[in-house]
């Protein structure tokens, strides 16, 4: 007999050989059917798999979430068979489960189009029904050669050279088809369900590499049941309404060109949008006590290696020579900068906590297939700060960044926000009370504002434990944006000090923290979540004055030049158009507040107003919509 053990401690014992399955049908038949995986000493297994002796076993049912990364490749294999049913002659690539769903590559002289995923889909559906069971084999090498060269699969041939000498060639098969594969699978593939969806189709290089042959790559989404897979699609279809770059077009804001892959053009609107973002955070910072720097873009390789950015991070930075044979990198980060300026002068414990702050624009080499709009971009702005504290001080000064933090994201409508906490890793600097204070400090903050939060052990920097904060928008999507980081390194590496009360010199602390994080990128996400429409106090332009008739040209001048000395963003159209076609057209650019201005309101010096999502429009003394409007404009908790 064999013994395993169960999660809730009990021992049971089996004949030899026994498997997951076996064992689930000797706790009970109820037990047996709902089972679709097993969790064997902590990895995923099969449920034929024979158990060793002495193994935890953990038997999954189909709800269980970590069944979900079963369904979804079990799905890559029903997707695959039924390409190679419609199209035989089609080769196979790879097929993963992925965050949503799954995706499968193919080569195919004519790839697949949108219009081909119905037919595949039906098919899929088909192979589900007959409830084909998922088969393990171990063959041998040169057996699985010689299946897959006679099938003419080339790319299989590819994935057996990288399989390590003495490592099992596993094939896993449903009825007549099959695939090489690591497993685990399901039972069979009825146990997938039908809450799938072919979303999409794509081109994409064999191993991502763009020296190689484009393959056609189809993407599925697939959840456990209908309801998450509905919430799933009405969420894609909610985010492509959304999506900042066609918004950004419509809305004249940025554009992006070849010559600067990942860099923003910014349109005055655009730009005028970003500049209030700066300002708003200038003023929250300036009233927190920080002081503002600003350090230079292009610096030698000699201050680069002593940060160890040279040594670390070469292949991320933009390098540049000059005719004096000098060495130069555009700054990935602002950090270095900012020690030189810390290193000027004697620092004493009178001058702590030190906080200097950048508005600093930063360049980081992503390859181009991860650059996506202003969320992903090469060159970017962050609202960077450095706080330079005695050990004393610090569980104090995170404190405050973290009630500033949310203070911030609470004015831009993000009230949802998780706190991740990431704690000291395996290989480290420091010591362990150092690593004890600073962990310490962060979670203490943390409990003094009543903010739950998530600890990840081990996943911190290697020179100290950070916190990062994830924004829910208005879709159920997760952004992280702000950061705050302890670091025991850089003020070692540069040699900082300050002269505490006993005359001692003696290392500052230092924090990292970014608050929106790129600039760039929360101003896209910011689109997103709002779906063009800002509010009033952050919109670029937030009235737009237009006529109905060139008698009414006077009266808008006026009504502008108001509204401007009230400290509103107004501009005038006294095109010679019909106001329908004016109002459809800045209601397009997503402008909040509109002015309609004919005969009448210049008559009785009164305006028309029509605000974004009211159905009526109000017509009303201009001082009185001066007033609503200022009010309106100010409505956020910063100002
Ligand atoms: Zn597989
Ligand atoms: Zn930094």
């Amino acid at each position: 007999m064999i013994h395993v053990r169960l999660p809730d401690g009990a021992t049971r014992a089996l004949t030899p050989a026994s498997t997951a399955a076996d064992l689930a049908s000797a706790i009970s038949p109820s037990l047996a059917k709902r089972t679709v995986a097993a969790v064997v000493d902590g990895q995923m297994a099969d449920l034929n798999t024979p158990l060793p002796d002495g193994a935890a076993v953990e038997l999954l049912p189909r709800e269980d979430a970590r069944a979900l990364e079963l369904i979804r490749h079990d799905l890559a294999h029903v997707l695959a068979e039924a390409v190679q049913t419609l199209w035989p002659g089609t080769k196979t690539a790879i097929g993963p489960a992925i965050e949503h769903g799954f995706y499968y590559d193919f080569e195919r002289d004519t790839p697949f189009t949108p219009e081909d995923l119905p037919v595949i889909e039906k098919k899929m559906r088909e192979i589900i029904a007959a409830r084909r069971p998922f088969t393990r084999e171990v063959w041998s090498p040169d057996a699985a050669r010689a299946h897959f060269e006679a099938a003419g699969e080339t790319w299989k041939l590819e994935l057996l050279d990288a399989i390590p000498e003495g490592e099992p060639v596993t094939i896993y098969r449903q009825g007549d088809w099959l695939d090489l594969c690591r497993g685990p699978h399901m039972r069979h593939t009825g146990d997938v369900g039908g809450a799938f969806k072919l979303t999409h189709v794509a081109g994409a290089y064999w191993r991502g590499d763009a020296t190689n042959p484009m393959l056609s790559r189809i993407y599925g989404v697939a959840f456990a049941d209908k309801v998450a897979l509905d919430a799933h699609l009405t969420m894609l279809t909610e985010a492509e309404k959304r999506d900042h770059r066609r918004l950004g077009r419509e809305m004249d804001l940025f554009h992006f060109e070849e010559v600067a892959p990942g860099s923003v053009f910014w349109h005055p609107r655009g730009w005028r949008l970003f500049q209030t973002l700066i300002g708003y955070m200038r003023t929250r910072q300036e009233e927190a006590g920080y002081v503002e720097v600003n350090s230079p873009d292009i610096m030698d390789r000699a201050l680069w290696e002593t940060s160890g950015h040279w040594q670390n991070y070469r292949a991320n930075m933009f390098l540049a020579q000059t005719e004096d044979d000098r060495d130069y990198a555009l700054k990935p980060m602002n950090c270095p900068g900012h020690m030189l300026i810390y290193g000027q002068g004697t620092k004493s414990y009178r001058d702590l906590p030190l906080k200097l702050a950048e508005f600093g624009k930063v360049h980081r080499y992503e390859p181009s297939g991860a650059l996506h709009g202003l969320l992903r971009v090469r060159s970017f702005t962050q609202d960077d700060a450095h706080i330079y504290c005695t050990p004393e001080q610090l569980t104090e000064e995170c404190l405050k960044v973290n009630d500033l933090v949310l203070s911030i994201y609470r004015d831009f409508g993000f009230d949802d926000v998780r706190i991740k906490l990431s704690t000291r890793p395996e290989s480290r600097i420091g010591s362990d009370e150092s690593w004890d204070r600073s962990e310490d400090a962060l979670s203490t903050a943390l409990e003094t504002a009543g903010h739950a939060y998530t600890v990840f052990e081990g996943e911190g920097a290697f020179y100290g434990p950070k916190l990062e904060y994830v924004l829910r928008d208005a879709i159920g999507r997760d952004w992280q944006c702000g950061t705050l980081q302890v670091d025991f390194n850089l003020p070692e590496r540069f040699g900082s000090t300050y002269v505490a009360p006993s005359g001692e010199k003696l290392p500052p602390v230092m924090l990292h923290r970014a608050l929106f994080g790129s600039l760039e990128r929360f101003t896209g996400i910011l689109i997103e979540h709002h779906a063009g429409h800002l509010p009033l106090w952050l919109a670029p332009v937030q009235v737009v004055v237009a006529t109905i008739t060139g008698a009414a040209d006077h009266w808008a001048a006026d009504v502008a030049e108001t509204l401007r000395e009230a400290g509103l963003r107004v501009e005038t159209d006294l095109r010679n158009e019909k106001i329908g076609y004016k109002v459809r057209e800045h209601a397009l650019k997503k402008v909040p507040v509109q002015i309609a201005l004919g005969v009448r309101e210049a008559d009785e010096q009164t305006v028309t107003l029509r605000r974004h999502g009211a159905s009526e429009t109000q017509t009303m003394p201009l001082s009185e919509a001066v007033t609503a409007l200022v009010r309106d404009a100010k409505a956020h908790g910063g100002a």
